[in-house]
Parts: C-alpha cells; structure tokens; sequence
C-alpha cells in the first residue's frame, strides 16, 4: 500500500512488483499443445505455402466470425495493403480512403503504401471510433473507401457507415485488427462491410506470432486475395496480376490455433478484469474506464482509462512514469493521432481536437492471462495514491535535479 509520495518508487519507495505487468503479453495457450502441432509440422515437413494447419487456421476464424472466407496472412498491415489495392477499390493515385484519426499507424501506412491518400476524420469523444457524420462530409470525388477501425474491440457504427458508403458508392472496409471474438451487437465482427482485417500479432488477443486475415463473404474477392497473398498465382497456377507474399507460415498457424484454443478463457479472465478494474477504480478524480457500449460484446484485451490533468491533478505522462517506476509497464494508446505522425502532417485536414485530446489522456493498463485480480488492485492502489497527490507528485518531478531527469 503507497500511502505518500515517498512510497512511489520514481521517488525512491520500493516498486509494486518486482516483475513486469505488461500491456499485451502474449497468450500463448497451451504449450503442449503448441509442441505437438510443431512436431507435427517438421514431421510433414510442410513449413508454409498454404499448409494443412494454415487451412485449419482459416476455416476456424472464419467460423467465430461468421463469415464464408478467411483468408489468412502474414500479418494485418499486408492485409490492408491488398483490400486497398484491389480492384474493387479502384482507386487511382492520390485518390482518397478516409480513415479515422485514432488508430494504430499502420491504417493510414497501407493506404499510403498503395499511391492512395489517407484523409483524416475525426472521432467520436466518448468511444474514440470514426464519426460517421464527420465521413459524409469528408467525401468527394475522389473518395474510394472508407476504413472504420473496431478501436479495442469496440464496433464501430456500422449501419450508418454502410447507409454512407453505399450512397455514395464507395467501399467500406474495418480494420478489425484489435476486434477478433468481439461483436456488432449479436453480430460476430468479421462479416461487417466489404470486408474486414483481423491482427494476429503477438501482442493481440489471438496471437501466431505474426500474422493476420482478410474475412469476407464476396467469394470473388477471397478468390483475388488468396491469388494476390501468393504472388498473383492464379488456380491454374499462372500468374494472372500483380501479387505479393502475404502468406502465413505453419508455425505461425500451429501457435494461431492454440492460441485459438484459449480465447474464451481468455476473454472471460480479461473481463472479469475489467469488471474488477471497473470497480477498484471508480471515484478517482480525473480517472475513468473507456466505457463499452454493452450492446456488443468485447474480448477486454485493453484496459483504456483516461486521465484528466485538471481533475487528476497530473499529467497522463507523469502518471505513466509513476506506473512504468513501479513495474506496471502501462501504454499510452495512441500517443499520436494520425495527422500528427511525420508522414501525413504536411497533409494535415487541420486540427482534430477530439482525437488530439484522447491521445493526450489515454492509458492502457496491464490486463490478460498473466494479470490477476490481485494484481489489478494493486495497480488501481497506486494510481489512487497518485492521484489523491496529484499535485505533490507533479510539483516533485518538476523540481527533481537535473541528473535525475538525465538518467531517466
Ligand atoms: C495491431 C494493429 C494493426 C497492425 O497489425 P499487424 O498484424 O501488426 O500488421 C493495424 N491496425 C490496428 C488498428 C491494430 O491495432
């Protein structure tokens, strides 16, 4: 229990924990399993090129979300590339694909990847999801596609996306790479808009290492994706267009499946997490829980908070200083909004002051199987005490020695 600021440990006191609680530690599932799978891949000596567990991997995706085709990839950001550059997209260079401005870089990277523009739209201040009457008046003449992006699990607004899109002829695609085992209210994400992109990337709730998905229910388009993700080879075995090798491998598949095997155990931990999150956090001025619309179903893989400098009396940066000091190695989600990053500032709409504001306020804490409910009272403990010195704490990093702040 830290009762003063001389307990914290970025001003001396001893850490909470002595080991790491971190925000997405793998889940690995089980290793037995795991090992047994890798046997039986180096016995068939079948190491990638659509393989026999990359095919179980696919059609196990493809039925928790509901859709017709999965078709699995090396990870989410070739995915995106291979949704914008298809043919159904259209686009020419520098035509535009709206993407929302909190997001992970890779949105607006695969947009730009293929010659298209990313246009930045704001979000929705409460949920931080692209605001859907902020598209309609971001679309012109040159729009091709709308990307909404499932933020922490979180559904977009999809039938007012697919009432735009669809009026205006465009494509809508979900970057849904934080959203497997998640829904649109009984709806799996997965079979939402044109299609959707699933992450399997080590720190996600499903993990192969790396990878990622493409899930549709336009056979046509699963037929171009599977020919594109294998340099354009086509059913003949000829090259009919343009490809790339977005092909996932089967050790990546062998760890995709069990780590499938664990994912409602693992979204039962994390929601009782959150719940026990929830409760141990309330009244904290300044602090709150990114609050999920219970319509739909979340995975809680991301504990979100905010923190409110005014009413918290610190800074989120300093609090995560406070937190990283004790052990709890929390993580702004998204320090940055996307016309702020380096390569789309010149092409800034302006600014965006909801997302600009969550970037500042942000905090993703510790959660997942490695997290447990006793660790997340801890972790609240410490951000009360902080808290409730908010402006002790604040005033003592500011007046630290110089050496200090250099060693830092
Ligand atoms: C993780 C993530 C990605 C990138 O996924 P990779 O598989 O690492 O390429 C893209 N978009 C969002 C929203 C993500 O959270």
């Amino acid at each position: 229990m830290k009762n003063g600021t001389g307990d914290l440990a970025l001003f001396g006191g001893s850490p909470a924990f002595l080991q790491n609680r971190r925000v997405g530690r793998p889940n690995q599932g089980d290793r037995e399993r795991f090992l047994e799978r890798m046997t039986r891949v180096l016995d068939n000596e079948w190491l990638s090129n659509m393989g026999p567990l990359m095919y179980e991997f696919e059609t196990r995706v493809a039925e928790l979300a509901g859709v017709r085709h999965c078709v699995s990839l090396c990870n989410a950001t070739v995915a995106l590339q291979m949704l914008v550059g298809d043919t159904a997209t259209g686009g020419e260079p520098g035509d535009e694909v709206i993407i929302p401005a909190l997001t992970f870089p890779a949105t607006a990277h695969a947009v730009r990847w293929r010659g298209l523009r990313p246009v930045v739209c704001d979000v929705d201040p409460a949920t931080g999801l692209i605001d859907p009457d902020l598209v309609e008046a971001l679309i012109t003449p040159r729009t091709r596609a709308v990307i909404g992006v499932h933020l922490w699990g979180q559904a977009c607004d999809v039938r007012r996306l697919e009432k735009i899109t669809e009026s205006n002829g465009l494509r809508l695609y979900f970057d849904a790479a934080p959203a497997l085992g998640c829904t649109y209210g009984s709806t799996p994400i997965g079979g939402l808009g044109h299609a959707e992109v699933f992450s399997f990337h080590a720190t996600k709730v499903v993990n192969s290492f790396e990878g990622g998905a493409i899930v549709t229910d336009d056979d046509a388009l699963a037929e171009r994706m599977r020919a594109v993700r294998n340099f354009g080879f086509g059913q003949d075995g000829l090259v009919e267009e343009v490809g790339t090798n977005g092909k996932l491998n089967e050790a990546a598949a062998a760890m995709g499946l069990t780590s499938l095997d664990a994912l409602e155990d693992t979204i039962a931990h994390n929601r009782a997490n959150y719940e026990t999150y929830r409760a141990a956090l309330s009244g904290i001025p300044g602090v709150r829980p990114v609050e999920y619309d219970e319509r739909h179903r979340n995975s809680h893989h991301y504990m979100m908070i905010t923190v409110d400098r005014a009413a918290a009396g610190l800074h989120r940066d300093l609090l995560l200083d406070v937190l990283r000091a004790e052990n709890i190695l929390a993580q702004p989600y998204f320090p940055q909004a996307m016309h702020q990053l380096a390569p789309y500032a010149a092409d800034s709409p302006g600014p965006l002051p909801h997302a600009e504001s969550l970037c500042e306020q942000l905090l993703a804490l510790p959660t997942g199987p490695g997290v447990s409910a006793a660790d997340v009272g801890i972790i609240s403990d410490v951000v009360r005490a902080t808290v409730a010195h908010g402006q002790e704490v604040t005033g003592l990093w500011h007046a630290r020695p110089a050496e200090t702040a250099a060693t830092r």
